[in-house]
């Protein structure tokens, strides 16, 4: 009998993506009924990430709770803990600084005429003022409205609290020190793999809810004309997304890790496509957790702590294309940054992109951060809405990338 051919899973969701984009091209192009796709189609997109949002809280809670437990000491958990949280603000910092560096050479903000300036702020202008209104309620909160509320009020952003909790339940297994706890590390380790076997079935879903999403962005983009004006600005993120990605997470895998770099990139394939399509580093985490577990083999121990961690605070994405944006808009209003100002954004960046959730469009709101802090004017926003999908897409492929690299580097750490 003849084997059926069992393709690998990110080749699945690769035809998912590139079906979705044409069929998306089709609907907008043909004079068919958009509905078709965004009535019809979408919801099985939008299942398909809540599915995966909500799966992502019980895992977050089992699996740090486990983790924590199986470390055996405290000393352990802060040794960790440490190492994990300098990491991921290396990590954050250097994309930062590439993004300065690229965006005061390439100069993108200069290629702006008036007119084109003008133009994009009468567009934009709603939106922008509608960040900003997100912005300013965001800042009025206190930090305990903002700890009960969580911001975006959004069930993924309320992942820091889970992880918290699972921490401190952690900890409480771990202080018992005798073996009366032990059922219930028993008992989580099964709840661990039940819950991986169901994203196992979620992820049969994979593909079509990827064909869903990109067919329903795709129909519900308008283009503008405008957007190629900001060419400069995009390739400027997008270049700088590539080094992270090509250049600094190969390195820190070669020179850190045990993993050849190779291999990493096919492992973490289907956690980057789903990055791309969901525009959700939160969503893809029951992903990432999985690829890193089963493919690459990095220890649960490592992995159930580092990455929703990072899932949570690392965002080197995002913390590029925030400090990207930031000279950008400066550039194009006319004003000069000076080296001061520069360091400034370095840490405002690193701010901003830790308080940012891993869900679509979280960093745009947070850049306002970036942007007041330097006295650079918000409604500048508008400047950069146009390509913020794409960008948000490719982003959080970085954002992602870098948790999962982060976890390779602890794993061989954590080794000796
Ligand atoms: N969408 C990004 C993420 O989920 C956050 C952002 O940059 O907007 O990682």
């Amino acid at each position: 009998m003849k084997k059926a051919v069992q393709f690998p899973l990110y080749l699945k969701i690769l035809i998912g993506l590139v079906l979705g984009f044409v069929w998306g091209i089709v609907n907008k192009e043909s004079g068919l009924n958009p509905e078709i796709t965004t009535v019809y189609i979408k919801p099985v997109g939008t299942v398909f990430l809540e599915v995966l949002k909500y799966i992502a809280l019980p895992l977050v809670l089992v699996s740090v709770t486990v983790g924590i437990a199986n470390l055996e000491g405290l000393s352990k958990l802060s040794r960790l803990g440490g190492k994990t949280i300098l990491l991921y603000l290396a990590t954050t910092t250097i994309a930062i600084v590439i993004g300065i560096l690229l965006v005061d050479i390439i100069q993108p903000g200069k290629a702006i005429g008036e007119d084109t300036r003008n133009q994009l702020l009468e567009i934009y202008k709603v939106e922008a003022q509608q960040q900003q209104l997100n912005l300013e309620s965001y800042e009025t909160m206190t930090f305990w409205d903002r700890f009960v509320d969580g911001f975006p009020n959004n069930i993924v952003s309320k992942m820091l609290y889970f992880v918290i909790f699972a921490l401190v339940a952690g900890v409480v297994i771990v202080a018992f020190e005798d073996h009366k706890v032990q059922f219930i590390v028993d008992w989580l380790n099964k709840a661990n793999d039940f819950i991986l076997k169901l994203i196992d079935y979620i992820m049969y879903l994979a593909p079509f809810g990827v064909f869903a999403l990109i067919a329903s962005l795709v129909v519900e983009t308008h283009s503008h004309d405008l957007i190629f004006a900001l060419l400069q600005y995009s390739l400027t993120v997008f270049l700088g997304l590539l080094i992270m990605a090509f250049g600094v997470y190969p390195l820190f895998l070669k020179f850190y890790s045990d993993i050849p770099i190779k291999k990493f990139f096919e492992g973490i394939r289907p956690a980057q496509l789903l990055a791309f399509s969901s525009s959700s580093s939160s969503a893809t985490l029951p992903v990432t957790m999985q690829q890193c577990e089963r493919t690459l083999k990095l220890p649960e121990k490592v992995t159930s702590f580092v990455l929703p961690l990072g899932a949570t605070i690392n965002m080197d994405g995002t913390s590029l294309y925030q400090a990207v944006a930031a000279i950008f808009i400066a550039q194009v209003y006319g004003i000069d940054l000076s080296f001061i100002q520069q360091l400034g954004i370095v840490l405002t960046a690193l701010v901003a992109s830790v308080g940012s959730a891993g869900v679509p469009g979280a960093g745009m709101i947070m850049l306002g951060v970036v942007l007041q802090s330097e006295s650079i004017p918000m409604e500048g926003i508008a400047l950069i809405m146009a390509p913020d999908r794409i960008l948000d897409m490719c982003r959080t492929v970085v954002n992602v990338t870098g948790d999962a690299t982060v976890t390779a580097v602890i794993a061989k750490t954590e080794k000796t």
